[in-house]
């Protein structure tokens, strides 16, 4: 284990915490970092409890406000990216997040914050992993609980991130998550559960640090070769739709899908197990990889990888394998849309989508 102490950061804990006024220094002497907000609940409060519910009220400077004291440790250069709740940000508003990154990342800044919801976060931060080339981390956040609420997690969530920017430890490895204590790398992290505060876990590696009394506990770095590709163009759409497969699952909605007006760009298919499907859905899945649509298959248990070698009855991942489906090892359905999303932007052809899902996936 590695600690990356901060005397900065010694005590420096959540919403109006307290330095003494000799740690403070002047701005020119501090650090640049970078915060883009995003809006998520970290940015939502709820003013009249459960009569209207919680909107997005906070921009960069407000979440920065929740902690006073930040501004003594860091000179904070902010952008508004969106107000919105995650399920309605666009493919563009993460791409506008990476151009203030990049922006942010070549004027000096020690890494990039960007607050946002928690529903998508795991699915944004992968993809800007996907296109993030530089060692600057960008360190996505969040928080369970609005700014109303009285166990209200954001303004540690944002502190801790801070801490995680400034760490030398966590240069170089991409995009990360920083929730509750704990960093993880965008390429292992999933949100586990739907009100924990401690959701976002890597249920098969962990988390690479944990931050405690004010320092980042570095645990490893990842053996694990990180993949770039080239950003895809604006207007960014893929229409890549993920189908949950399992009991009685005969492929109906997989054929309508690919009978449907829009063909998808290709498919990915949360499948049961290691890698299985229904041998009347394995048909329809080989049909439409005939047709020459990508289709990937990856677990949907939550966490483990696809099997390669092992299951060679109608349905099982050998069969699905030899019918030209593409097993996505490690790598969630979410993830698995994501990485295939960049894939058909950049045209690459079914033998490299199918070398980046081995190497994205470990097998
Ligand atoms: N419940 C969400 C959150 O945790 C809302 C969102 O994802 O924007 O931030």
């Amino acid at each position: 284990m590695r600690a990356d102490g901060d005397a900065a950061f010694a005590g420096l804990s959540g919403r109006g915490a307290r330095r003494s006024a000799s740690a403070s220094k002047d701005l020119t002497d501090l650090p640049p970092v970078a915060v883009g907000a995003l809006g998520g609940t970290i940015a939502m409060s709820a003013p009249r409890q459960g009569a209207t519910g919680a909107v997005p009220s906070l921009d960069a400077e407000g979440l920065l406000d929740m902690v006073p004291r930040l501004r003594s440790v860091a000179d904070f250069r902010v952008r508004n990216i969106s107000a919105t709740g995650s399920a309605s940000l666009s493919f563009d508003d993460l791409l506008n997040a990476l151009d203030f990154a990049k922006e942010q990342a070549e004027s000096g800044v020690a890494g990039i914050v960007l607050a946002h919801g928690t529903d998508t976060l795991e699915e944004s931060a992968y993809f800007l992993d996907l296109l993030w080339d530089r060692p600057e981390p960008i360190v996505f956040t969040g928080a369970m609980n609005t700014e109303s609420s009285i166990t209200q997690d954001g303004p540690q969530n944002i502190v801790d991130s801070v801490q995680t920017v400034l760490a030398n430890s966590m240069r170089g490895m991409g995009v990360l998550v920083c929730l509750a204590g704990q960093v993880h790398l965008a390429h292992t992290v999933v949100k586990t559960n739907s009100t924990d505060l401690a959701t976002f876990q890597s249920p098969d590696w962990g988390p690479v640090a944990r931050i405690v009394e004010g320092n980042v506990h570095a645990a490893w770095r990842p053996a694990h070769r990180r993949m770039v590709l080239a950003t895809p163009e604006r207007p960014y759409k893929p229409y890549i739709p993920v189908v949950e497969t399992g009991l009685g699952n005969e492929g109906r909605t997989l054929a309508a899908l690919a009978g449907g007006d829009t063909t998808p760009d290709a498919i990915v298919l949360a499948a049961s197990g290691a890698g299985h499907l229904s041998s009347s859905c394995a048909d329809v899945a080989a049909g439409i990889v005939a047709d020459g649509t990508p289709v990937v298959f990856a677990t949907h248990t939550g966490s483990g990888s696809t099997f390669r070698r092992t299951y060679g009855y109608a349905g099982g991942e050998m069969v699905l394998i030899r019918k030209g489906l593409i097993p996505a090892g490690f790598l969630t359905a979410r993830q698995s849309r994501i990485l295939l999303g960049v894939l058909v932007a950049n045209h690459a052809d079914i033998a490299a989508v199918k070398r980046a899902f081995r190497h994205e996936g470990q097998w």
